[in-house]
């Protein structure tokens, strides 16, 4: 998976396409209006802070994971920081013995952060953090423990767990198809 550093500013892709895994045929499509920040884009040969997270924090950070989908088109992430597997499952989602979370991920989420900056993650973050220790930088941590998504859904299209939605915003849903 290619490396951003910790705070950078996410240029991967230009668009956003979110969806919510239990409404999980319908895309919304925008320009994001807020500034994207990337965290947890690990890589196997760039350092990355080790430590004990909050248990509270990761409670919160499963909570997003559980219902965000972003720009999950991008393909399939895998983690650099696991030993190479020569059994690589082959249900990329199921994790490895002894871990949580799958080693291989598809999509981001987001974290609003502070006015205007939402963080940008790789749902690989969830097993970076449970799996193998990584502590992000405390805005993140921050940024995740003061965000309930069930709490922040969209005006206009209220299944979709997260506030900033424009109103320009693209609709396609597949089960009218
Ligand atoms: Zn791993």
């Amino acid at each position: 998976m290619t490396f951003y550093e910790d705070m950078s500013p996410y240029a991967y892709w230009h668009r956003e396409t979110f969806t919510d895994t239990t409404t999980g045929c319908c895309f919304l499509s925008f320009q994001p209006q807020y500034e994207r920040l990337n965290i947890g884009w690990l890589s196997g040969d760039q350092p990355w802070a080790s430590g004990v997270a909050p248990a509270d924090f990761i409670d919160r950070l499963e909570a997003v994971l559980a219902v965000q989908a972003v720009n999950e088109m991008l393909g399939l992430h895998d983690c650099e920081l696991c030993p190479p597997s020569e059994e690589q499952p082959p249900e990329w989602y199921k994790p490895r013995p002894g871990h949580r979370r799958s080693s291989a991920g598809t999509g981001e989420i987001r974290i609003p952060g502070g006015p205007g900056a939402a963080f940008a993650a790789p749902t690989l973050i969830g097993h970076y953090v449970i799996d193998h220790g990584y502590v992000p930088p405390k805005a993140f941590v921050d940024a995740v423990l003061a965000f309930d998504p069930s709490g922040h859904t969209s005006a206009e299209y209220p299944w979709m767990r997260f506030p900033w939605v424009p109103t320009d915003a693209v609709l396609y849903d597949a089960s009218v198809e």
